[in-house]
């Protein structure tokens, strides 16, 4: 059963859209023609002073809402069934004998009560299993993190030669970036990610009205009829969280925290650790134990194969230590396609750097440097 508490699949839109031929790849998705866009070239970044580097690799621009559709066709052709308008609310354990035997789930729907053996949580960034379920009396099983707002505009006539325009721009985007995303007709996603949450509206207006978008018209994305053109949502940015597995339950996508830190894309870490969950559920439903201690090679595996959160973000953390004059001056010592710098590359990128600015030699560039590294696609940056 699928239960999802709009009463459409895929609307609101909460996503730049953006997913990598590797992701596809490795998740095994064939795309039908109507849920892409653009065909992309890989990602553009933009420092403070204008300098531009590539991370070239191909991928699409989405339709999401489409995409998320098919989707959810796919499933039901497999044989869920999907509730739209249900909202689970509250989580009781069920025991059979003194053994864990599942969830009597509630919530706002028809369908409920629901009982189910295995509860897998995509909740986003609602994270609603982490809150309502308590291992012990006092504690929730996760403590919530600390997320960053995005939010975008759909323009029109949005000059393009096929890539992601990333512009690392602090003074518009604390410790996120902004972004022009390439889709069909001349139209774009035009966006940012901010820590500064309050004003993340007012610093998007202010980029707008710096930049060559400001003679672009904005307008509502297809899906939505009334209201505000821009859309957007936050994203959580601590990492994954401490329990991502319980008894008959696991956690996927951003409901886990699993958000690539520096440009923050999950769709792509969400769709394989939904694939890891569910492979799980099977096998454990199938041999009768639906137990943490089951359920936990469900944690080992996504543990295996996501790169290594904490140490990308200290890379991430090293490059917003960084003045914009000194980012840029990184920048410049980088050759024009950052994506396969190598050992040898970075080793030139280092003495480079020696040789033109030798006190940022000493702060923190290597972290700051891997963290490109990691946004690529086979580390699930895309
Ligand atoms: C502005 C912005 C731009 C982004 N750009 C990109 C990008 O270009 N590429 C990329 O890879 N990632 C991007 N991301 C991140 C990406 O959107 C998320 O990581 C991804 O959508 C996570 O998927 P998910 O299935 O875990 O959660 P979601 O897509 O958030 O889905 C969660 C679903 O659960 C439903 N739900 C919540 N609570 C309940 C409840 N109690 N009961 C029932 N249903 C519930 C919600 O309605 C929602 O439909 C972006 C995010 C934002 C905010």
């Amino acid at each position: 059963m699928i239960i999802e508490d709009h009463p459409a699949i895929g609307t609101p839109v909460h996503c730049g859209e953006c997913i990598s031929d590797i992701a596809c790849e490795n998740l095994n998705l064939k795309l039908p023609e109507h849920v892409i866009s653009l065909r992309v070239h890989g990602i553009r970044v933009i420092f403070p002073d204008g300098t531009e580097k590539c991370l070239t690799e191909e991928g699409y621009v989405l339709e999401k809402h489409l995409f998320e559709r098919w989707i959810a066709e796919e499933a039901i052709e497999a044989g869920a069934s999907m509730h739209l308008s249900h909202k689970l609310t509250s989580m009781e354990r069920v025991e059979e004998d003194g053994r864990f035997a599942g969830w009597m789930c509630d919530g706002k729907g028809d369908e409920f009560p629901i009982q189910t053996k295995v509860v897998i949580d995509a909740s986003g960034v609602a994270a609603v299993c982490s809150k309502i379920v308590r291992p012990t009396d006092e504690k929730p099983l996760n403590e919530m993190g600390k997320v960053v707002a995005g939010m975008q505009y759909e323009m029109l006539e949005v000059p393009t030669d096929g890539y992601l325009d990333f512009y690392i721009w602090p003074k518009y985007a604390e410790k996120g970036y902004l972004w022009m995303i390439p889709k069909c007709d001349g139209r774009a996603n035009v966006g940012l990610v901010t820590e500064d949450r309050p004003r993340t509206k007012k610093a998007l207006d202010e980029f707008i009205d710096i930049t060559h978008f400001k003679e672009l018209e904005q307008v509502p994305p297809p899906w939505k009829e009334k209201g505000n053109p821009a859309f957007g949502g936050t994203i959580p940015i601590s990492g994954p969280f401490d329990n991502t597995h319980y008894d008959g339950l696991m956690l996927i996508g951003d409901a886990a925290g699993f958000t690539s830190p520096l440009f923050e894309g999950g769709s792509h870490l969400a769709l394989k650790s939904a694939v890891y969950a569910a492979d799980t559920a099977a096998a454990a439903i199938a041999e009768g134990d639906l137990s943490a201690q089951r359920l936990s090679v469900y944690s080992r595996l996504w543990k295996d194969e996501f790169p290594p959160y904490d140490k990308i973000l200290r890379g991430k953390n090293a490059l917003f230590d960084l003045s914009d004059d000194e980012m840029s001056a990184m920048a410049r010592c980088f050759p024009d396609e950052m994506g396969d710098m190598g050992v040898s590359g970075k080793a030139m990128v280092g003495l480079r750097l020696l040789f033109r600015r030798p006190g940022l030699y000493f702060k923190k560039i290597v972290p700051a440097m891997l963290a490109f590294g990691y946004s690529r696609a086979r580390y699930y940056g895309w």
